[in-house]
């Protein structure tokens, strides 16, 4: 079980820096994300994409700020869990929370701050009858790849033609028993140097590719072993495998959090604008997921809010201490 003062639901750019505002405070945090990796909608959707407005750089690279404020939070050792979702709160006797993700990790806090963005990332899935039957690591149907690792010498089928399809054919050709990338369309949406790449293995016999091609069934007596595609003359083609992932993208979901008893307007959480606190006492909430009378999506707002929401936080976790406020050029960040 993972104990600490604040449990931040998302690791986006408002939860990385909600950890900045905490630990000034000397308050710590564990983050919780759905997805394998940190930065939100900036990993996620456009990690290459120049930033204009966040103040003091003139151009930011969107994978460069998440990196410059994990640099920033380093200092206050947050602990995180990738890769699972956040399903349940509770509050426990003492007054503090109790939350279990998707994976039944278990996280005891003071205070939550929920930074979810525009809800969880859920991934698309194919319209395969049957396909939750093999969904899971032992059954062989996974839809992100967390550990690139976990598949050396297996072999693997990867669906879709984006730039997450395309990435993970280049890497993982070299750590698959054998690969296949098996693609609807005769082009790819990724970018093209990756699709250059990808045609090139194809040609060296170092992938398996198949373009133009339509996934039909799953098989398997408990865990998966083959799937059939119709190929690009329409003829059924069989392959066996040890793992299918469909790479079809992801869209954003509120999923659980709509159902924990917060004030909702549409699929935001409503916050009192003084201190980002929710209808929940001891439950605040930042970034994207919130609402308020001109709330502006932007990073910068969301960052302003995790300052107030910390001092305020502050208040929930220490009852009996009064919150210092000190300039960071007078008190330093004074590493935990
Ligand atoms: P997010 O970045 O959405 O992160 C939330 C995280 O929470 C996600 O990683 C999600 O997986 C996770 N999560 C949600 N629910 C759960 C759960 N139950 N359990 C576990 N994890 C969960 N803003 C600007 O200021 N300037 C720009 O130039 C700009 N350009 C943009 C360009 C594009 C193409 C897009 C799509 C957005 C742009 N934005 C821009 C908006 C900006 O990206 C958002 O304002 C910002 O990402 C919000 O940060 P966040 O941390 O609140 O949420």
């Amino acid at each position: 079980m993972i104990q600490t003062d604040i449990c931040i639901i998302g690791a986006g750019p408002v939860g990385l820096f909600a950890v900045f505002e905490a630990g000034l405070l000397k308050m710590r945090c564990h983050l919780v994300d759905v997805l394998p990796q940190v930065g939100g909608q900036l990993s996620e959707i456009y990690p290459k994409k120049p930033i204009y407005d966040i103040p003091g750089y003139p151009e930011v690279n969107a994978q460069q700020l998440v990196d410059n404020l994990m640099k920033q939070i380093a200092p206050f050792h947050p602990t995180f869990t990738l890769g699972e979702k956040v399903k349940m709160v509770s509050r426990l006797d003492d007054g503090s929370f109790e939350l279990t993700t998707s994976e039944d990790t278990v996280i005891r806090c003071k205070a939550i701050v929920i930074a979810a963005g525009l809800g969880s990332f859920e991934p698309r899935k194919p319209a395969i009858e049957g396909l939750e039957k093999y969904e899971g690591k032992d059954k062989g149907l996974l839809y992100m790849i967390k550990d690139p690792e976990f598949f050396r010498g297996k072999r693997v089928v990867l669906a879709g033609g984006g730039d997450s399809a395309l990435d993970w054919t280049l890497f993982l050709a070299n750590v698959a028993g054998r690969l296949t990338l098996i693609h609807r369309n005769e082009t790819f949406r990724g970018a093209p140097d990756s699709g250059e790449k990808v045609f090139a293995l194809a040609r060296e016999g170092k992938i398996d590719l198949y373009m133009n091609a339509d996934l039909q069934s799953v098989e398997g007596d408990g865990k998966l072993s083959a799937i059939t595609f119709l190929d690009k003359d329409q003829q059924t083609v069989k392959i066996e495998t040890d793992y299918l992932v469909p790479l079809y993208g992801l869209s954003p979901k509120l999923g659980p959090i709509s159902n924990w008893g917060l004030a909702l307007d549409k699929n935001n959480i409503q916050v009192n604008t003084l201190d980002y606190s929710t209808s929940i006492p001891g439950i605040y909430a930042i970034g994207d997921i919130n609402t308020y009378p001109g709330k502006l999506k932007l990073i910068l707002c969301g960052f302003h809010e995790a300052a107030l929401m910390a001092h305020s936080a502050f208040k929930y976790v220490y009852p009996n201490q009064k919150p210092s406020f000190k300039y960071t050029t007078v008190s330093g960040v004074n590493e935990f």
